[in-house]
Order: structure tokens, then sequence, then C-alpha cells
């Protein structure tokens, strides 16, 4: 704990260096959750889809380097071609991707991982080849690790989401997220409740999760509440299919759901 609160000082610190966007790049946002299997990575790569939708130009990128899920969710199973030194992202639904699951077998072990962090952030930040981007979202690992700290010393990170489900247990986890945004600096977009509600065929909402939790705490730090997205059964189904509700089923629910976040988001920066 120690030494993550003396890491943190040290980014805060070296906030005096010039930050610079990724190349190519006008804004970067962040999606990030508190804990894995809250669904950070869906809305993600569904975000991405939506913002595309309003005919922004969008990247992707998966910096999740222990639990890349772009290749699953977008159904990529080829690796990236490089040129002259950089590496190009691959085009799927429109989009400009990149995932550490690109660059590492899926054999390779955890343990290996870890040191491979800065390494890996550099070359994503620096060396691909990003084509005039409106925005990057940057699918984040879960938690506040080495890699969100290597991610705010390298580069101008301009927004931070965090998605959560309603649970006690991921809020207690979604106030330390707060609080490593705040102290790195950066500007939290707002906060996703995700999974926070089933909606019946008798027409009731069932909170299964718990009732209105991640709003609380938006509202207790002071934090944007972006909105709730219910469970429903057709997100899990369009994702493992390797193509999200957005892209398969642009006037579902959900997918109108995802196209107001995304109209939001292009209302703070354009
Ligand atoms: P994370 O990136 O936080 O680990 P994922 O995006 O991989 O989480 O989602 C975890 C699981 O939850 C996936 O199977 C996904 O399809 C499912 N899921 C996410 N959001 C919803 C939702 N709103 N309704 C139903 N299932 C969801």
């Amino acid at each position: 704990m120690s030494d993550k609160k003396t890491s943190i000082n040290d980014a805060r610190r070296s906030k005096t260096f010039e930050k610079n966007p990724i190349k190519g790049t006008k804004f970067t946002i962040a999606v990030s959750s508190a804990k894995g299997g809250v669904g950070k990575s869906t809305f993600a790569t569904n975000l991405a889809l939506a913002l595309k939708n309003l005919n922004l130009k969008i990247g992707l990128l998966d910096a999740d380097i222990y639990g890349p899920s772009l290749p699953k969710l977008f159904s990529i199973n080829h690796k990236p071609e490089s040129k002259e030194g950089f590496l190009i992202p691959i085009i799927k639904y429109e989009i400009q991707c990149m995932s550490m699951g690109f660059l590492t077998d899926k054999e390779t072990p955890m343990i290996w991982r870890g040191p491979m962090v800065t390494s890996a952030i550099k070359t994503f930040t620096q060396k691909v080849k990003w084509e005039e981007l409106d925005f990057i979202i940057v699918d984040m690992p879960p938690g506040t690790g080495d890699t969100q700290l290597t991610f705010a010393q390298e580069i101008k990170v301009d927004g931070a989401i965090i998605v959560s489900t309603p649970q006690e247990l991921a809020l207690q986890d979604v106030k330390r997220g707060i609080a490593m945004f705040d102290k790195l600096n950066i500007n939290i977009i707002g906060l996703v409740d995700n999974m926070s509600y089933f909606s019946g065929d008798d027409g009731k909402k069932y909170k299964i999760f718990g009732d209105g939790g991640v709003e609380r705490t938006s509202k207790e730090f002071k934090k944007n509440f972006l909105g709730e997205i219910p469970i429903n059964p057709d997100v899990g189904k369009f994702g493992d299919l390797g193509k999200p509700i957005v892209e398969s089923m642009p006037d579902h629910e959900i997918s109108k759901i995802y196209s107001k976040f995304a109209a939001q988001i292009k209302l703070i920066y354009f």
C-alpha cells in the first residue's frame, strides 16, 4: 500500500514535465474499473462503436496486459503488421484497434507480463501508427496498479470513466479508483452503473446487485454520474460472437443507452 502511495506521488511530481497526447490522436479516454468482471471491456468496446456512429474517428487500445479482451470481443485473430518500425492498428468495424492480446501468446505466463507493462505502454503510445483519431478509448486493466501509473506518467490522459456494478464490495474499490485518478490529476468524466437492474417480463425493474450505489458514490465524491446500463443477456451474446451489441443491433435498447453516453462525451470535447 505504501509502495503504491509513493508511486502515485512520483507520478504527481512527474507532472511538471510536459505530457504529450498519443501521436495521431486528439483525446485519450481511459475506461477503468476497480474490479474485474464488472463489464469494463464490454463498455469500452461498445462506447467506441457508439462514438464511431457519431462520425468520429476512433481508436481502441486494449491495455489490459493480464486479460486482454479485444481479440475476442472484436473477433480479431491475426497479428498487426509493422512498417518502418511502427505497428499498424488492425481496423475492425471502422475502428483502429491495438491490443496486448495481439502481441503476446495466450500461453505467456502472467509472471512475465508484469515487467512488460512499461515497454508495452511505450510501444502502444509511441510506436503505433494511429491515424487522425478524434478519440482513443483505452481499456485499462482493473484496479489501481502499474499500468494506470505508467500511462499517467507517459501520456496526457484527457479523461477517465469508471465502470462499476452496484454491489457494496465493488463500491469500496471504486472509491480507491477515484482517489487514484484525483491524485494523478486525471479528470474523471464520470461513473457508470453497469448491470444495475434486470427488467422482468412483468415490466418491473429488479435491482439484483443493490440500488443506486454508483450514483450515491458519484455524489459523495462530487463526480458526474453518467448513467445506468441494465443487465441484458444480449450484451453477453453479441460480445461472445465477436460483434458487440452496438455494432450488431444499433437499435437495441442497450445500444441506445450507449449512444447517449457517446453523445455526452462528444459534447464535452467537441
Ligand atoms: P471486465 O472487463 O470488467 O472484466 P467484461 O466486459 O469482460 O468485464 O464483462 C464481464 C461479463 O459480463 C461478460 O460476459 C459480459 O458479456 C457481461 N456483461 C457486461 N455488461 C453486461 C450487461 N449490461 N448485461 C449483461 N451482461 C453483461
